[in-house]
C-alpha cells in the first residue's frame, strides 16, 4: 500500500483529503513525495506566518538539551520566559497565561473562565463562525454544528453578519439581562472568509459588555501574531478584550501550542482546585519554537510586516484586475484575503485548477476562497502564485 492508499484505510477524516502528499515545506512552497513544488497561498490556515522551516527556529530547536518533558505543576523557566512574553505584546490589560495545546484548548478555557468569573453560562457570537471542535467550541460556533450533535451547550445566541450598528444593538439588547458570560468574536473574521466588522461594532459591542459586565473574549487563534497587519487583530479596532486566545501562527508551525492569556482579575476567579489542568500544554520542545518563533517575529516586526502590506496591495489589485465569472467581492486586512463570490462552486473550482497547477489555496465557505500567506513571501513568489491563479479562474 502506498501512502495515499494507508490514509484511506487507517486516517479518521472528514472527507477525501487534498491530493497533495507533503514530504517537505520550505518558506512558502510545499514539496510533495515526488519533488513538485507547490506555491503556498494557505500556510495551514494561518499557521505559518514566518514562513516554513524559518532557519533561526530550526536552529533553536534542533539544539534543544532541556527536559523531555515538565508536568504542569511544575516551575519551568520556558514557561514564565513565554508568558512574559505574552503580557509584553497582548493588548490591554492581559497578563496571566493559561497554558493550552491548540486553539480549541484556547477558546474552552476562555469559555470556563468566563463562566466562572462572572457566574453565569450564556454566550454570544458570530453565526457561521468557528471556535474549535470541543463541546464548548462547536456550542459558540456555527449553529450547523446543532444537526450533528443535539446536546451542545444551551443559552448560545449568535449575531449574523454584516456587523454593523444594527448587529452590535441585537448584541446590546441580548446583554440587557446580565445573564451572559461572554462575547466571542474573532475580530476579523477568518472562518467566515475574511469578515471586517464595522469599528461602529465593536465600540458599541466593547462598551455594553463592559457596562453589564459580560466578558469580552477576542479569539485571535487565526488573526494573531501579524496575520492582518498588526501583532493582534485587535488593534485595529483599540479593542481591549478581558481574554485572548492564541495558536496556530504562535509557533509558526513548529509546535502544538495555545494559550488563553486574560487579565488578573479573571485569573484569580479561575483559581480554584483543579479549574485547569492540560498535561501537554506548552510541552517544553513546543515552547522552546515558540520562543524562537515570537522573538524572530518581534526583532524583524517592521520589515515582515511592511512586507505582509506590500504583498497585501499586490495581491488585491492583481485581484482586482481579473476576469472572474461571477461578480465578486474582496475583503481584505493585511494577509487575510477573502474572494467571495456569493455563489457556491465557483471557488472550489478554481480551487481545484489551482492545486493541479501547483498553488495551494483554501476556501471558507462554499461561496469563496481565501489567500493567507507568509508575511515574508517575496514579490516574485506573490506574482508566481497570482499568474497561476488568473490562468485557472476561467
Ligand atoms: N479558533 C479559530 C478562530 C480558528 O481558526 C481555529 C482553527 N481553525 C480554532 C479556534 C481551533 O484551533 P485548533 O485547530 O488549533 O484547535
Amino acid at each position: 500500500m502506498d501512502t495515499t492508499q494507508k490514509d484511506k484505510k487507517y486516517l479518521g477524516r472528514d472527507g477525501p483529503p487534498s491530493p497533495v502528499t507533503v514530504a517537505r515545506t520550505k518558506g512558502s512552497y510545499v514539496f510533495d513525495e515526488k519533488g513538485r513544488r507547490y506555491i503556498d497561498f494557505y500556510m495551514g490556515w494561518c499557521v505559518g506566518n514566518i514562513g516554513w522551516s524559518l532557519d533561526e527556529v530550526v536552529k533553536k530547536v534542533k539544539a534543544f538539551s532541556g527536559p523531555t518533558y515538565v508536568a504542569p505543576t511544575y516551575v519551568y523557566k520556558g514557561w514564565a520566559e513565554l508568558a512574559e512574553l505574552f503580557a509584553a505584546i497582548a493588548p490591554g490589560e492581559l497578563t496571566k497565561s493559561f497554558r493550552a495545546t491548540g486553539g480549541t484548548e484556547a477558546v474552552e478555557i476562555a469559555l470556563q473562565a468566563a463562566m466562572a468569573h462572572t457566574k453565569r453560562s450564556k454566550f454570544i457570537s458570530i453565526e457561521g463562525s468557528y471556535h474549535g471542535h470541543s463541546i464548548g467550541a462547536m456550542s459558540v460556533g456555527s449553529s450547523g454544528f446543532r444537526k450533528w450533535y443535539k446536546n451542545l451547550l444551551p443559552g448560545c445566541h449568535k449575531i449574523d453578519i454584516p456587523l454593523d450598528e444594527v448587529a452590535a444593538r441585537k448584541v446590546e439588547r441580548l446583554l440587557r439581562k446580565r445573564d451572559i458570560a461572554a462575547f466571542i468574536c474573532e475580530p476579523v473574521i477568518c472562518n467566515l472568509g475574511v469578515v471586517i466588522p464595522e469599528k461602529k461594532f465593536f465600540t458599541i459591542v466593547q462598551a455594553a459588555c463592559k457596562k453589564y459586565r459580560t466578558l469580552f473574549i477576542a479569539d485571535e487563534v487565526a488573526t494573531g501574531f501579524g496575520r492582518t497587519g498588526k501583532m493582534f487583530a485587535c488593534e485595529h479596532y483599540d479593542l481591549k478584550p478581558d481574554i485572548l486566545c492564541l495558536a496556530k501562527g504562535v509557533s509558526g508551525g513548529f509546535g502544538a501550542l495555545g494559550a488563553t492569556v486574560m487579565t488578573p482579575e479573571v485569573a484569580k476567579s479561575f483559581e480554584f482546585d483543579f479549574s485547569f489542568y492540560s498535561t501537554f500544554g506548552w510541552h517544553p520542545l513546543n515552547v522552546e519554537a515558540t520562543v524562537a518563533s515570537l522573538r524572530y517575529l518581534r526583532k524583524n516586526k517592521k520589515r515582515l510586516f511592511k512586507n505582509g502590506a506590500k504583498l497585501s496591495d499586490y495581491i488585491q489589485k492583481r485581484l482586482g484586475r481579473m476576469d472572474f465569472q461571477h461578480p465578486v467581492k474582496i475583503n481584505a486586512k493585511g494577509l487575510a484575503i477573502g474572494v467571495e463570490f456569493g455563489k457556491a462552486g465557483y471557488s472550489n473550482k478554481i480551487i481545484r485548477n489551482c492545486l493541479k497547477n501547483g498553488l495551494l489555496i483554501a476556501n471558507a465557505t462554499p461561496t469563496n476562497f481565501v489567500i493567507y500567506p507568509a508575511l515574508n513571501m517575496t514579490l516574485k513568489t506573490a506574482r508566481e502564485g497570482m499568474d497561476i491563479l488568473e490562468k485557472c479562474i476561467g
